[in-house]
């Protein structure tokens, strides 16, 4: 029987929107397993196998796998055939109040005619070794042995659209994850420097970019070649502030770009002091003027908490190949950690060919569609 019950959380706190997070979550859902997907009494109810899925769907809290749908507890027993001994307990939910016994009752009953029937048994309430989940809607008592815990968070498509400006390193990809579990739609800008960096990192950027969508259910890549900015700004910037408008450069390039496609934010990896431009005065400086909102989801992070997610997503064991990213070409060995916006403001007033460099780039920015257009 390939039949699951899935449950939401957080979409209960939301009034009188409720209905649209639930539908947005219920497509999301048939998009991205192809499954027909029924609601009911709250939980939707999905024909095919999630095993894989429950945790690549932000919204779901858990998916119970149903062995069973049975009329009357006495059925859910003669069903079961359990061969070796262990403990467990039964935990019983009941959506609709038309069943005469309370839910504690039905749990109760079922222990006992389980432990009747297979005296090998024990009832352990603090520690079981299995599970036996039993929903009561519908007239019918839905029964499950196995129960997948989700991201939880929100659908995908409730929370805005953003522009994830994505890198190689462990930090974007989980800014990325973090932003799509809050339910926003998220498409992706990555900068290389091709040929001053292998078209390998490009490739990788690839990879993440495609295990991140598998977090939703379509998106896009956009890649930009920055190397021709990059060599200007390298032979006319103060080299102290030169990754500093590497960052600059790339934000310049993604507004025009978020502005185009008409979407709501930026989103970055970084991490307060994590780097030199990420101290709280270079942060400032680089974006200062730029009138556009920056999120940076990973701001309070430290690092091992980071890496420790993008393992869990499944990015990080990319990531850990270290690919020589765009920004490091050409980087200062003593970067500035507390540049002024003035001063930025000053060399940028000398630099004539920056914004036709920078227009230059993003016309050339190529496109590429997950899981195709
Ligand atoms: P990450 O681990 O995400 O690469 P980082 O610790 O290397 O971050 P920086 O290189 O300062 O830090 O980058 C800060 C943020 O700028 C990144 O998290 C990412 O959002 C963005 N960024 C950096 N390099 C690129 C790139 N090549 N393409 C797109 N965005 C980038
Ligand atoms: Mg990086």
């Amino acid at each position: 029987m390939n039949l699951w019950i899935i449950h939401w959380s957080e979409i209960g706190l939301k009034g009188k929107n409720r209905s649209f997070f639930e539908n947005k979550l219920k497509e999301n859902i048939e998009k991205q397993t192809g499954f027909k997907v029924k609601k009911i009494k709250g939980r939707f109810i999905v024909e095919g196998d999630l095993t894989e899925m429950i945790n690549k769907i932000p919204g779901i809290s858990y998916g119970l796998k149903i062995i069973g749908v049975f009329e009357k507890p006495e059925e859910i027993v003669k069903s079961l055939n359990f061969k070796e001994s262990f403990t467990f307990k039964v935990i019983t939910k009941r959506a609709d109040k038309d069943w005469p016994e309370t839910s504690i009752e039905i749990s109760k009953k079922l222990m006992k005619l389980i432990m009747e029937k297979f005296p090998y048994l024990q009832v352990d309430f603090k520690n079981p070794q299995k599970k036996i989940y039993v929903e009561y809607f519908e007239k019918k008592f839905w029964v499950g042995l196995e129960k997948i815990v989700g991201i939880g968070g929100l659908p995908v498509g409730s929370s805005g659209k953003g522009l994830s400006l994505l890198s190689c390193g462990f930090d974007s990809p989980v800014a990325s994850f973090l932003m799509l579990k809050r339910g926003m739609k998220l498409d992706f800008l990555h900068f290389y420097s091709y040929p001053q960096t292998s078209l390998l990192e490009k490739e990788a950027a690839l990879e993440i970019f495609k295990i991140l969508s598998s977090y939703q259910p379509q998106s896009c890549l956009y890649l930009s070649n920055i190397l021709e900015v990059q060599k200007y700004l390298f032979n006319n910037v103060p080299k102290k502030y030169l990754t500093l408008f590497y960052r600059r450069v790339m934000f310049k390039i993604a507004k025009k770009l978020k502005e185009e496609k008409n979407l709501d934010a930026l989103i970055t990896g970084e991490s307060l002091g994590q780097v030199a431009s990420q101290t709280i005065q270079n942060i400032l400086a680089t974006t200062k003027d730029l009138d556009v909102l920056i999120l940076r989801p990973l701001i309070g992070f430290n690092k091992q908490e980071i890496i420790d997610i993008s393992y869990k997503i499944g990015t990080g064991k990319i990531s850990e190949k270290n690919f020589q990213d765009c920004c490091l070409l050409f980087n200062p060995k003593n970067p500035i950690t507390k540049a002024s916006f003035e001063k930025i403001r000053e060399i940028e007033s000398s630099l004539t060919k920056l914004d036709e460099l920078i227009q230059k780039s993003f016309e050339e920015i190529e496109v590429y569609h997950w899981p195709g257009k």
